[in-house]
């Protein structure tokens, strides 16, 4: 998953002040993306999106000139990332601004997860300059990763909205089978998991059966947690379950939402997601082809 990289990379989000050094990274963000250099290695046919990308990320020392507002977000074991709040910056040689989304498949991995969790914060503080409750301009607190209001001390924690995976499953003797679901109106649409975010006053647990009930009319039992991952491109710390349907089997698909729907025994699922490396819907549908009922027993 999109998390998981070498330990040397050890991610540290401890908020500490630190000036950034010449040989830190500075991240920064466009509504075109993050500013990273990426070299096309491999197949010169390759789609976008495809594997055969390697990714830069700027270095303070890499910019024409310093970026005036710099805020430090976490170290990656020895290397340590800074957020540049700047509205533009001179654009270092080489470098431009890319879709952090476009850039999933990109090498190395520990420099993706930065780009991405960066982006995450970037939304945040430039979404949080101002006071929600009284306006006034907000300030970045010095010990911690808050912004608070001079005015009326209101405090904004950065944010993190809980969503669900579900697989859900049927496993009677040899006859094990998932429920694989398509979105409508994307163009890159792979087959998915069931998911969806926690309404307000929700425990995991009953977001799960309500999202499995929207989207394709069933009714589950046996809920087990299999793992969570931070998934910055959606603010999203996403928490997947596997469960069992219960009862009738015949799925009712959510066509607003959904393009299709439906059940596919081991053999039949597709491969398409046997290279995704980032993330956790891909390692739970490509557990199950592989290992049926004994990916969570
Ligand atoms: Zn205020």
């Amino acid at each position: 998953m999109i998390q998981e990289f070498g330990a040397e990379y050890a991610y540290d989000n401890h908020f500490e002040p630190h000036e950034p050094a010449e040989g830190d990274y500075v991240l920064h963000y466009s509504p075109a993306g993050c500013l990273a250099r990426v070299t096309h290695v491999g197949r010169a046919d390759a789609d976008a999106g495809d594997s055969g990308e390697v990714m830069e990320l700027p270095r303070l020392a890499d910019y024409p000139r310093r970026p005036g507002s710099v805020t430090y977000l976490f170290c990656l074991g020895e290397e340590r990332f800074f957020l540049a709040l700047d509205e533009r910056v001179l654009v270092p040689a080489g470098f431009a601004y890319e879709s952090v989304n476009w850039l999933r498949r990109a090498e190395p991995q520990h420099l993706l997860f930065a780009a991405a969790t960066g982006s995450q914060l970037d939304r945040w503080y430039r979404a949080n300059r101002f006071c929600g409750r009284c306006g006034a301009q907000m300030e970045l607190a010095p010990r911690s990763r808050e912004v608070v209001c001079p005015e009326c001390a209101s405090i904004v924690y950065p944010k993190i909205c809980p969503g669900v995976i579900c697989a859900v499953t049927s496993c009677q003797g040899d006859d094990e089978k998932i429920v694989l679901t398509r979105y409508a109106g994307r163009t890159t649409a792979l087959w998915a998991l069931v998911a969806g975010f926690t309404e307000i006053g929700e425990p995991l647990e009953d977001t799960v059966r309500r999202e499995v009930m929207e989207e394709v009319g069933l009714s589950v039992k046996n809920l087990r947690f299999y793992k969570s991952q931070p998934w910055s491109f959606t603010d999203t710390l996403l928490v997947g379950f596997w469960c069992e349907v219960d009862g009738d089997p015949t799925i009712a698909v959510d066509h607003s939402e959904l393009k299709e729907a439906r059940w596919f025994s081991r053999s039949e699922i597709p491969l398409e997601r046997t290279g995704d490396r980032a993330s956790l819907t891909g390692e739970m549908i490509e557990r199950f082809r592989l290992m049926g009922r004994a990916a969570w027993e």
